[in-house]
């Protein structure tokens, strides 16, 4: 038993349960709302907030991890107020996007290492809110800024035993560039989830991942590009064959709400991106590919439970 911080409060790595380790309960781009404060309705997006959380509750799912970086506003209230209106347990992020970070472009590495260790050991800002996870992204390549941010987040990572989980761009590769900034800091690889691994088509990439110590995060499932329910079955169904079922967990990437398209535009044109989708449509297509029960089990609870378990600094 150990205990990690979540939206609410402490809670006891036994109680997480069947997690997905990366959603997002709101992704908004945040100057819209400096300039134009108006654009966003905030009881609403509550409501719907609360909405999808039961629902996914409904489906099984007991803990979330929310991977919403600082630039695509992320907005600890709003997922605390989310998570005891609708009983999700949810885990808060602290860390960057792939974006330009402009604020800390003249500034020296420390600030941004102090900011995230900040945001997991005291709180973030006045909320009293603690990140338990740092989100760190590389797209479509790694260039000098973007490796300045993955070291700041593997430095947060060892001064406070929290994991990162990564947004990665598998056509180039890049999971296997951020192993390497993260080796070059002196991380265990082992506490550090690869995301968006099942974009790729390559198992000689996801084996190469996994053989290097991480796990794969398969966390785009219900995006059907640029592969398919059936591809990314497929593909975690042929690495749990070759024995890594200790090695991959399972995730959608989606939010109960998205401001990069008009209303009801990811509803209608990608109809199975939710947050129950796993749970209701993706593990009978896992079972029927030969993927036992105890294999689901390791990927849904007992992964996510050791990744949360490594909580020490080193
Ligand atoms: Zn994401």
């Amino acid at each position: 038993m150990v205990i990690i911080q979540s939206a609410t409060g402490p809670l006891d790595t036994a109680s997480l349960g069947f997690t997905l380790m990366h959603e997002h309960i709101m992704v908004r781009w945040p100057p819209m709302y400096v300039a134009y404060p108006e654009l966003f309705e905030r009881s609403r997006r509550m409501a719907q907030a609360v909405d999808r959380l039961k629902e996914a509750m409904a489906a099984g799912v007991k803990t979330m991890v929310d991977l919403t970086p600082i630039d695509l506003g992320r907005d600890p209230l709003f997922i605390a107020e989310a998570s005891r209106r609708s009983g999700m347990q949810v885990i808060v992020p602290t860390g960057l996007y792939y974006q330009r970070p402009f604020y800390f472009l003249g500034r020296p590495d420390e600030d941004m290492t102090a900011l995230f260790v900040r945001d997991i050991t005291t709180g973030i800002g006045e909320t009293g809110v603690r990140a338990n996870v740092i989100k760190c992204a590389t797209e479509p390549s790694m260039d000098a800024i973007n490796e300045r941010v993955l070291r700041n987040s593997a430095r947060a990572h060892r001064a406070t035993g929290v994991p990162i989980c990564t947004h990665t761009f598998p056509a180039n590769r890049t999971g296997l560039d951020q192993q390497r900034v993260f080796k070059e800091e002196g991380c265990d690889l082992g506490r550090i989830v690869i995301g968006h691994s099942d974009d790729s088509d390559d198992i000689t990439y996801l084996e190469q991942i996994i053989q290097n110590g991480s796990y794969c995060g398969m966390d785009r499932i219900g995006i059907q590009r640029p592969r398919t329910d059936d591809q990314r079955a497929d593909m975690v169904a042929a690495l749990v064959a070759k024995g890594y079922a200790s090695r991959i967990t399972l995730s959608h990437d989606a939010s109960c709400h998205i401001d990069f398209f008009p209303e009801g535009f990811a509803e209608e044109r990608m109809p199975d991106w939710h947050h129950r989708h796993i749970s209701l449509d993706i593990i009978p297509k896992l079972l029927q590919r030969g993927v036992s029960q105890a294999d689901v089990d390791q990927m849904t609870i007992h992964n996510p439970r050791r990744i949360f378990e490594m909580n020490e600094p080193y």
